[in-house]
């Protein structure tokens, strides 16, 4: 039997449509779709404007420079999360201070970051993990410029307001395991015209009035021709989702494993389902690989593990426990039942 993808795009012919179209017109770099994407981005969103890019990191790493963080300066990332985020404090020359999530969750910990608080920091990166809002409030209350990283919960919402509209600036990547995807490709999103100007000027280098070292981060208009179709699709794409995670939630709930944190007032898209299991982590993906399931540890390695510093009790509890199985809009009733019945059949 085929197995089941960990994760997976969904694409169809209206996608193949649009970017046929737009090769065939010979506009293939950045044009008037990337403004298009922007605008229709930044709408959903509801922000005054957005800038695209070529990837989630060079969106975080323009943010960064946009909000001139540098040389001594520290930036707050979480230790629970991809390393994206720990390249881009390195490429501004900044100094990243860790801190460690909430228990039994996957966000941020305000507490934990309120101890970490010092001059130094020009910047937090608040990641909204695997589809559920972080603590948005509290962390805009430290005063401290916060960038919301949207790369896996583009759609979610905090009270009844979409993320991305909370932060100084927030980010988007379109890669092709997110939850929407143009391949390759990232925004920056933001209600200040300012830091939005600086992001645009640096995105690309040419016919400039003055020099300074600048970078080619463009999408091209292939990549806004499939994001414009997927944004289109977004809605259909979550609901899916939340019905696969409600299927989980029913089907797991007499399983030996705790099921995903739901929080009052925050809308989860489910980018990922986790579940958390007592021991033996490593030998339950293996089994789940023979039952043709692809299940994965959600973060490969958190970052503290890399640095080899420092000690994050609540990442290190999820790092030993969370399960992530297959969820994605294009996953077929048939396949979501066997992930069920593998699940139970390996615990
Ligand atoms: C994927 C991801 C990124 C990086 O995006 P790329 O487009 O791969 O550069 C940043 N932050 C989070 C939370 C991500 O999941």
């Amino acid at each position: 039997m085929k197995s089941i993808p960990h994760s997976r795009p969904t694409i169809g012919e209206a996608e193949l449509e649009s970017v046929a179209g737009t090769i065939l017109s010979g506009n293939i770099a950045q044009g008037s779709l990337v403004d298009t994407f922007e605008r229709a981005v930044a709408d959903f969103i509801g922000v005054r404007s957005a800038v695209a890019v070529s990837s989630g990191s060079a969106a975080l790493h323009l943010s960064l420079l946009a909000l001139k963080v540098g040389k001594d300066d520290q930036v707050i990332i979480p230790d629970y999360t991809c390393t994206a985020l720990l390249n881009v404090v390195r490429y501004v020359e900044a100094s990243p201070r860790i801190a460690d999530i909430i228990p039994g969750g996957y966000n941020l910990d305000p507490l934990d970051i309120k101890g970490r608080l010092t001059r130094d920091i020009k910047a937090i990166v608040l990641v909204h993990s695997f589809g559920l809002p972080a603590d948005i409030k509290e962390i805009k209350s430290f005063g401290v410029p916060v960038i919301e990283d949207l790369a896996q919960a583009m759609g979610a919402d905090y009270r009844g307001k979409p993320v991305g509209s909370f932060g100084e600036l927030s980010i988007v990547s379109f890669y092709a395991t997110k939850v929407m995807t143009t391949g390759e490709g990232g925004m920056v999103l933001s209600n200040s015209s300012d830091l939005l100007e600086r992001v645009r000027d640096l995105r690309d280098y040419d016919e400039k009035k003055d020099y300074k070292v600048r970078y080619n981060y463009k999408m091209t208009d292939m990549q806004a021709a499939m994001g414009l179709v997927q944004l289109k699709r977004l809605p259909e794409f979550i609901e899916k989702r939340r019905e696969i995670a409600d299927y989980y939630n029913e089907s797991l709930k007499e399983a030996p494993v705790c099921l995903p944190m739901s929080l009052e007032g925050r809308g989860h898209i489910y980018h990922r389902y986790i579940v958390e299991v007592e021991r033996g982590l490593s030998s339950i993906i293996d089994s789940l690989k023979k039952r043709g399931v692809d299940a994965k540890m959600p973060i490969y390695k958190p970052l503290h593990r890399y640095l080899k510093k420092g000690s994050f009790k609540n990442s290190l509890n999820a790092w030993n426990r969370a399960l992530s199985v297959p969820i994605y809009p294009s996953l077929t009733d048939e396949d979501r039942e066997r992930v069920v019945e593998a699940v139970k059949e390996v615990l």
